[in-house]
């Protein structure tokens, strides 16, 4: 039964698979995928695996013709790596920077409670900082601190000069208030991008950001470096957190798609999102964006971390997105994996924005 209900995209797994994993945005880090090996450039028709065993290494990395597009497999965005290559061109940043001024950057974590999916994330967030130069900082808080505890550590790792992004790892205890606390972090290291003032900036025309959340921006980073246009291009969201739906639905905006925003609420989603060249989908449903639902030739970005069951797995479940992967591979131009598409773009998107942060404290070119 749970084989099938992943391979066949049933949607029928949501309720029965939700209560095996807690998940938070950054779910995907928890599990690694076998490498492929990289040829880096920007706009690399390489980097895309095929879906099938054909492979299709000569076509464009753009948005197909939909009559191409419907006679081929989808081809995979590989986020992998592309964050991998990230990461690589992070790491020599710092090297120049160290060398040239002599700053190392440092993001500081800041953990409360014991929840052990949260205390995985913060590990993996150091240990990707370690791997590119990074120095990390971590405070661990016991489950019953006080938000006045939380607070004091903030503003202590606001007025450090050797701290140059601080993270508060989510979710926080319920007695405190979450947005109090993201509040009191000094926009200048709000690596995160989840100050007001960051979110308000992105959604004003004419006004910058300090920082963008990295899920997406790890997004639109993919969509770039596959160089799928997005200028002009019909984009539909799937979702409108505050940490992913909305800043995702902001960024494709500033780069001139023309956006519509789907919810719980919205009538026909389907419909909606058929018209959409460019699909970004964070809804936490598995398998709900079905083949029908993407028009030919689409390119779909797959935010969503789901656990379904797996008998299989040793785990007893594994992960899938929001969109019934086999069906899209049919219909979309290019789709992402999960795991290993979006997931790993975040954390790299967190080391650039930490480098960013010092680059631009210690005005470093
Ligand atoms: P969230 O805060 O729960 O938001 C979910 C959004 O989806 C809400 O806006 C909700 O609409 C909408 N939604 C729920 N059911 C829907 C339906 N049936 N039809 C249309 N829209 C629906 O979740 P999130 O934090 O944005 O995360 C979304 C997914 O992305 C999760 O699977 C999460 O694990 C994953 N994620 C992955 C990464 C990564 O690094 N890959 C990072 C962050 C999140 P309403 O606003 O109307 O309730």
């Amino acid at each position: 039964m749970a084989t099938a209900m992943f391979t066949d995209c049933s949607t029928s797994t949501t309720a029965a698979a939700a209560r095996f994993l807690p998940l938070n945005r950054d779910a995907v880090v928890l599990h690694s995928r076998r490498s492929i090996p990289l040829r880096f450039g920007p706009i690399n028709p390489s980097l895309f695996r095929t879906t099938g065993t054909k492979c299709h290494a000569s076509a464009s990395p753009s948005v197909l013709p939909a009559a191409m597009a419907a006679e081929t497999s989808a081809k995979i965005i590989d986020g992998k790596s592309i964050a991998k290559q990230i990461r690589d061109e992070i790491s020599a940043e710092i090297s120049r920077m160290k060398d040239n001024i002599g700053v190392v950057p440092g993001l500081a974590v800041i953990l409360v409670g014991d929840r052990k999916d949260s205390a995985t994330y913060v590990r993996n967030k150091k240990k990707a900082c370690e791997s590119v130069g990074i120095n990390s900082y971590e405070v661990h808080l016991p489950e019953d601190s006080t938000e006045q505890e939380v607070l004091k550590h903030i503003s202590g790792f606001n007025d450090d000069p050797s701290v140059h992004g601080i993270l508060v790892q989510l979710p926080l205890p319920s007695h405190m208030n979450e947005q109090n606390i993201l509040n009191s972090v000094c926009i200048e290291k709000d690596v995160d991008g989840f100050h007001p003032l960051n979110i308000g900036r992105l959604a004003m025309c004419g006004r910058e950001p300090l920082f963008v959340p990295c899920t997406p921006k790890g997004c639109i980073e993919l969509l770039h470096r596959y160089g799928v246009p997005i200028e002009g291009k019909r984009a539909v969201v799937i979702g409108r957190s505050n940490i992913v739906g909305t800043p995702a639905a902001l960024l494709l905006q500033r780069e001139d798609a023309t956006v519509s925003v789907v919810h719980s609420r919205t009538k026909n989603p389907e419909v909606i999102t058929r018209q959409a060249d460019i699909i970004i989908s964070a809804v936490g449903q598995p398998n709900m964006v079905r083949g029908s639902w993407i028009k030919p030739g689409a390119v779909v970005i797959d935010v969503g971390i789901n656990p379904v069951e797996d008998a299989k797995s040793a785990r007893g479940y594994r992960l899938v997105g929001d969109v019934c992967h086999k069906e899209a591979c049919k219909t979309a131009s290019a789709v992402t994996p999960v795991p290993g598409g979006v997931g790993p773009m975040t954390i790299a998107m967190l080391l650039s924005n930490t480098l960013t942060s010092a680059k631009r404290m210690h005005n470093f070119k």
